[in-house]
Parts: C-alpha cells; structure tokens; sequence
C-alpha cells in the first residue's frame, strides 16, 4: 500500500513541476551554425508544385506572407526554407482559407491574415522536433516520422494584422512554447497579469473567423489551426513523402 502511495505521489508531482515548467518562456539555445536548407527546400517546392493535391496559396485579397521558417527568425534558428516565401495547402482546406478571407473582407474591411507557415515538408518537422528534444517543450511539436497535420498540407499557422498592416499583440509570440500560448492557459495568465484581456479578445477575433470558416482550433496555439480533427486526416489522406 505505501508503495502504491509513493506511486501516486510521484506521478502528481511530475506533472505539476511539469505544468509549473512550461509556464516559463522557453527560448530553444540558438544554433552554433545557423543552416539554410536550401537543396531539401528546393526540392520541396519542386514536389509541392507538381502534386496534385496542393495549391500555391498565392495572391488572395486579405492575405499576406510571413514564413517564418524561410528566415532565421523562428525557433529553430534555422532557415529552413531558403528564403523561400511559396506556402501550399491541400486543395481539401482551402475552400476554408478562402471562407475566413470572405469574413474578414465583409466584417473586418483592411484587416488582413499573416501566414506564418502552411503545408510543411517532413525534413522542416525533424528539425522542428530536434530544436525541442530533451526539453519539458518537446510534447509541443509533432513527430519528424508521424507528423502532424501541417505534414498533410491541412494545418495553417497564422495571426490577423489590422488595417495598419500591424499583426494584432496575441501576448506570446508564434511558436513560443509557453502554456499561455494557448487557450489552455489564459485563465491563469489572465489572472497573473502575463495577458490583458485585450491579448485574450485578440486570439478570440482570429478564432472566431476561423471556426466560422470550418477550422479546428489547437488548445496549445493560439496560431494553430487544423482543416480536420487528426483522426480523419490520419485515414483520409496520405502523409507527405519528403
Ligand atoms: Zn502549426
């Protein structure tokens, strides 16, 4: 019995010194070497441009481009697309991108979406997962072998800017690992003054059009948006090759 207890203990413990943990900005150590993968990008534009389940998201009134992965300035510190600003989705989501620009075009007049990534080659997954391995953070990104939906070309990472141009303050930048990054932890961080309610209606405006649009919001991001739940995805469609 009090081995059974000793169990329990630990276990509780566990989890709050882990909760308590990713609470905390995490800032991943920027690379030695910062790379440009600049031959996997390549090849990755040329098989996204010649499948015929993918659409170069191109020009759309209300859109805008800013991927961060194809500039030093993301987590991984790595550039990991080249410079390349060309973002593809699965021809299945975007009738949905397209139903949340139609919003904002009615509702929200001058404001626009700010890709921040969309369709995801496999190789940019492994170097995501390698930048938080070993770290209380590595349950925030999907596997570099299974993947997660951005690899089905049916997740989006985006903010809103107004019509200034400025992307609206979300409180916790895109990509960073902390528990009030998400939906999940406003309440406490609303509570702690780490948000203002400002910050919290911010997220609630993109959510909103979002979900209005047929998206599936990620309790962990406020960035993160899935076409489908992950199971359907999982057994309708094929994971990308590269
Ligand atoms: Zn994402």
């Amino acid at each position: 019995m009090a081995r059974f207890f000793f169990v329990v203990i630990f276990i509780v413990s566990t989890f709050f010194s882990f909760a308590h943990e990713t609470d905390s900005l995490f800032v991943p150590p920027k690379p030695a070497k910062p790379l440009r993968y600049c031959s996997s990008a390549k090849q990755w534009v040329d098989y996204a441009s010649h499948d015929s389940n993918l659409v170069e998201i191109t020009y759309m009134r209300g859109l805008r481009m800013d991927l961060r992965y194809a500039t030093f300035n993301n987590v991984t510190g790595h550039d990991m697309y080249c410079g390349i600003q060309r973002a593809f989705i699965h021809k299945d989501g975007l009738p949905k991108l397209k139903r949340a620009l139609s919003i904002i075009a009615k509702e929200l007049p001058g404001y626009s979406l700010v890709i921040f990534d969309a369709a995801r080659p496999m190789y940019a997954q492994s170097v995501l997962k390698q930048s938080v391995a070993g770290t209380p953070y590595s349950h925030f990104v999907s596997s570099g072998k299974t993947g997660g939906l951005h690899n089905y070309g049916l997740a989006l990472d985006l903010g809103i800017a107004d019509s200034t141009g400025n992307l609206l303050d979300m409180g916790a930048d895109f990509d960073s690992f902390e528990r009030c990054a998400g939906f999940v932890g406003e309440a406490d961080a609303l509570k702690s003054g780490r948000l203002t309610q400002q910050q919290i209606d911010n997220r609630n405006l993109l959510r909103n059009i979002m979900k209005r649009a047929g998206w599936v919001m990620l309790s962990s991001e406020w960035w993160h948006f899935n076409a489908f739940t992950r199971a359907y995805t999982k057994e309708h469609y094929p994971l990308f090759p590269i």
